[in-house]
């Protein structure tokens, strides 16, 4: 049997936002044959998404194997704080704030950092070869796959990393559309730091990032050390922009912030690949996955879908690889779809609002998703898997180390939702 590693001589990621330089950083870490080749390709007029500033626990583990710094070193170098889990506020039918807490609970934390300044970090910690050019195709050849760009001849890769952001256009033979996710628009302005960097060391305030019900939608507020990034997710199909900016200032004047920088309206599809990785090609980032910002999962799915992907490739004979290649992408589709089940969920019970958009997200868009993740739709049972944590969840007697099963949302985490939201 042949090592897979041997046949992974010459890799490419396409892309360089948060998706892309993780990818690279982990090849560059984690390859076992340091004579491999990796080439970061990128188009520097096309701009990275920037935002993606909440993560989860398990970033920073990742980080520090990434980049060999401290986990200190890093959180100052991002302008991070420590991220304990979100704060809800407004949501469900018990109008009480709750938490929705990482486990174990006030001890598991991952960052609110600056997405651009890991993105800095990881490239310098990943020895590639950058090439600045437009990708016009990726295409699966033989054994392996071609990138063609624009005013550069061909090249041939092992395998690609594909991380060039959201697709242009959804199309039903490639794309599980996510309709039980009723938004699609984000605007993102930049306000003062409430959290103050600390002089030598990093911040050990606990923070949360905020999750608020607004009669449009709701707002995410992110604590850094040099701003406060807030989110305003909402569907422009529902509402019209001008007024959720008038929400906006509303929501501003009541936090007291009197200065903002607005920053970008930024329009999103909430979507799976149906072809996360088809054995040459792995789509990660924003153009695997993506399912609104509620529960920050996109950097989390990234992750993991690097991890799985480097992990066969490296670890598995060679010739397991074709077999291989049907499984590991119907688990990480499965993953990402119980991931959007359980951010659609949120909505289920509605807000303490009851307006044109809590009504659409309640009674119009999360009763389609036994549709629309019916396994001979999506080739998969990540439905089955949801049920089967709302089926426990009406168990009256679970025990306490049960909470934590399940990857990416356990059962804690549909507990502490559950009754957040009173329902
Ligand atoms: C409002 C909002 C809030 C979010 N909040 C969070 C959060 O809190 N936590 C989280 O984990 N995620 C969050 N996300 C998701 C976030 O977008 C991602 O985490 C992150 O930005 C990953 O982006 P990416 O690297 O996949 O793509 P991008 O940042 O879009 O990067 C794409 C890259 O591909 C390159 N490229 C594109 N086309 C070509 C081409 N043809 N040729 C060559 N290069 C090309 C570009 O130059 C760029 O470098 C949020 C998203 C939105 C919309």
């Amino acid at each position: 049997m042949h090592s897979g590693s041997s046949l992974l001589k010459k890799i490419a990621v396409v892309g360089r936002g948060t998706a892309g330089s993780l990818a690279a950083a982990a090849v560059a870490r984690f390859h076992p044959d340091p004579d491999h080749e990796l080439h970061h390709i990128y188009d520097s007029r096309i701009p990275t998404l920037g935002v993606g500033e909440g993560t989860w626990p398990s970033l920073l583990p990742y980080l520090e194997q990434l980049t060999n710094l401290p986990d200190e070193t890093i959180q100052q170098s991002v302008n991070g704080t420590r991220k304990y889990g979100l704060a809800f506020e407004g949501w469900g039918v018990r109008n009480q704030d709750f938490i929705h807490s990482f486990i174990p609970e006030n001890v598991s934390y991952g960052y609110h950092l600056c997405a651009d300044l890991m993105g800095e970090l990881l490239r310098k910690s990943a020895n590639a070869r950058h090439i600045d050019a437009k990708v016009l195709n990726i295409t699966r050849v033989d054994g392996g796959a071609q990138v063609e760009f624009v005013d550069l001849a061909p090249e041939r890769y092992d395998l690609v990393f594909d991380a060039r952001g959201f697709p242009r256009e959804l199309h039903p033979d490639r794309h599980i559309n996510v309709p039980f996710i009723p938004t699609n628009t984000a605007i993102i302005r930049r306000c003062p730091a409430t959290v103050k960097a600390a002089r030598n060391g990093p911040v050990l305030e606990h923070t949360y990032t905020r999750s608020i019900a607004r009669p449009h939608g709701w707002a995410a507020v992110i604590p850094l050390t040099t701003h406060t990034a807030y989110g305003y997710i909402f569907n422009r199909d529902v509402t019209a922009l001008a007024e959720v900016e008038a929400d906006f200032d509303r929501l501003l004047e009541t936090d007291g912030v009197a200065e903002f920088e607005p920053r970008a309206v930024i329009r999103f599809p909430n979507f799976i690949h149906r072809r996360i990785y088809d054995g040459a090609v792995c789509r990660i980032g924003n153009a695997a996955a993506f399912l609104e910002p509620l529960q920050a999962t996109t950097i989390a799915a990234a992750q993991l879908q690097i991890g799985m992907i480097l992990h066969t490739r490296f670890n598995r004979p060679a010739e397991r690889l074709e077999r291989d290649v049907p499984t590991v992408n119907r688990f990480l589709v499965k993953n990402m779809l119980y991931y959007g089940l359980f951010v659609g969920w949120h909505y289920h019970c509605g807000s303490k609002f009851d307006s044109a958009f809590w009504r659409h997200a309640r009674d119009h868009a999360w009763p389609q998703h036994r549709d629309a993740a019916a396994p001979e739709v999506v080739d998969c049972d990540a439905l089955q898997m949801f049920d089967e944590m709302v089926y426990l969840l009406n168990q009256s007697d679970i025990e306490k180390s049960d909470h934590n099963q399940a990857y990416g949302f356990s059962l804690g985490s549909y507990i502490q939702m559950s009754k957040g939201l009173g329902c």
